[in-house]
């Protein structure tokens, strides 16, 4: 039975709050209480979801809806169940509460990434209680482990059970947000993605007594090190995306605002610094974590020589873990269809294609052939700090906004399966 929109908008947003509830913090994770809950929503509706687990209760959910042309290759809709922890004294609210107040839906998860969960969900069970098949195959993939780098969910995933979550086409996290830039309004789909190259950096230097003062210890020279990968940026390269992403926006890449440099160069921070374990004592070693971030076209090996030229011959280097980039193309003609839908409903907003700094499980999903796109919309206020909730204390989504997303997120995905909003709602 088609269900009406407005018991379709109540329901997703009952979702993405029942989702909240569950804590699945990572870590520990314990995603496994996510996926029963998914299974037994979709179970309902007549859906049998396949559940993997790496470990255990560290669950991961894929569904499938079979679609009547097997020339077209299958959509999969994907969201990570895990969220990060929280500080729950420095909340207003209790992170996992759910709680509706003030036109959001608190909680942690409700930006990262619950909401896209939800509304997955809420898609599959619609199209099955309206009975219709979608001409191409739709999969909804709800897994763990995301927040830790993916061991358990997508990556495993992608290398233990391709053929669960090989698809022609990903949905995924981040992008098809409002982006306020001068007067202007952007919706940056995201189409590619950094690799990442996590480092841990050894000094070791004689010891000695802290009542003797020497400036070649090993503590001086990681500082003068931290120093120089905190001032001195890695080489620029404006990757043809780049190029096209700050041409649409009629930026110059001499003159890109702090938000975009991260997306001209491999990058790398230091994150962990460790020396020391007596006040009077000089230690021999400091160690330091660096978090590095490879651009698309860029490899570990590549990203290994440009830090190694920054910090010298003597310091020892050790991978401790890295992942490859991704880069979709922006000519598809899926790109095209969120374009045309995107700009449709906020006239005088501009759908751009995007490099997000950071990681996703696109780049694991990507790796199986898939073309995929960061493409969750909400609609924002200017005045939302939307970035900074991500991850952040009181992360809360907007109603309002949210739903605004989901009818347009619903309508991209439909077109794309080869239906009609009227064919699945009432
Ligand atoms: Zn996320």
């Amino acid at each position: 039975m088609k269900i009406p929109w407005e018991t379709f908008e109540r329901e997703t947003i009952d979702q993405l709050r029942a989702l909240i509830r569950l804590n699945t913090a990572n870590p520990p994770g314990n995603e496994r209480i996510a996926a029963d809950y998914l299974a037994a929503e979709l179970g309902g509706a007549g859906i049998e979801p396949a559940i993997v687990e790496a470990a255990p209760d560290r669950a991961n959910l894929i569904a499938r809806i079979a679609g009547s042309d097997p020339a077209l290759a299958p959509l999969m809709l994907s969201s990570h169940t895990d969220v990060v922890p929280v500080e729950a004294a420095r909340w207003s609210r209790d992170p996992f509460g759910g709680e509706v107040a003030d036109g959001c839906v608190w909680g942690r998860g409700s930006i990262d990434m619950k909401s896209k969960c939800a509304m997955d969900l809420g898609i599959a069970l619609a199209l099955r209680r309206a009975g219709v098949t979608p001409r191409r195959g739709l999969i909804v993939a709800a897994v763990a482990d995301e927040e830790a780098g993916s061991e358990l969910g997508a990556r495993w995933l992608v290398e233990r059970h391709p053929e669960l979550v090989r698809a022609g086409f990903v949905l995924n996290e981040t992008g098809g947000f409002t982006l306020f830039l001068g007067e202007r309004r952007f919706y940056p789909i995201q189409v590619a993605e950094k690799g990442f190259v996590t480092v841990k950096m050894t000094i070791t230097a004689a010891p000695g007594h802290g009542s003797m003062p020497r400036a070649d210890t090993a503590i001086a020279w990681m500082a003068e090190i931290i120093g120089r990968l905190t001032r001195n940026p890695m080489r620029r390269r404006l990757t043809p995306l780049m190029r096209r992403t700050l041409a649409e926006l009629g930026i110059s890449p001499d003159h890109a605002p702090p938000l975009f440099r991260p997306m001209l160069s491999n990058t790398v921070t230091p994150t962990i610094v460790r020396a020391g374990y007596k006040d009077n004592v000089i230690p021999g070693e400091a160690w330091a974590i660096l978090d590095g971030r490879t651009l698309p076209g860029e490899d570990e090996r590549g990203f290994m020589a440009e830090l190694r030229e920054i910090v010298g011959p003597e310091p020892s280097l050790e991978v401790l873990k890295s992942a490859p980039p991704a880069e979709a193309s922006a000519d598809t003609e899926l790109f095209s269809l969120i374009r045309r839908r995107t700009e449709a409903v906020d006239p005088g907003a501009r759908v751009i294609p995007w490099m997000l700094p950071g990681a996703t499980d696109s780049k694991f999903y990507a790796q199986l052939g898939a073309v995929c796109y960061g493409f969750a919309p909400v609609r924002l206020e200017a005045r939302m700090p939307f970035g900074a909730l991500y991850h952040g204390n009181d992360e809360r989504m907007p109603i309002d906004g949210m739903l605004w997303g989901l009818r347009l997120y619903t309508d991209v995905v439909l077109d794309f399966l080869g239906l009609r909003r009227d064919e699945v709602f009432a």
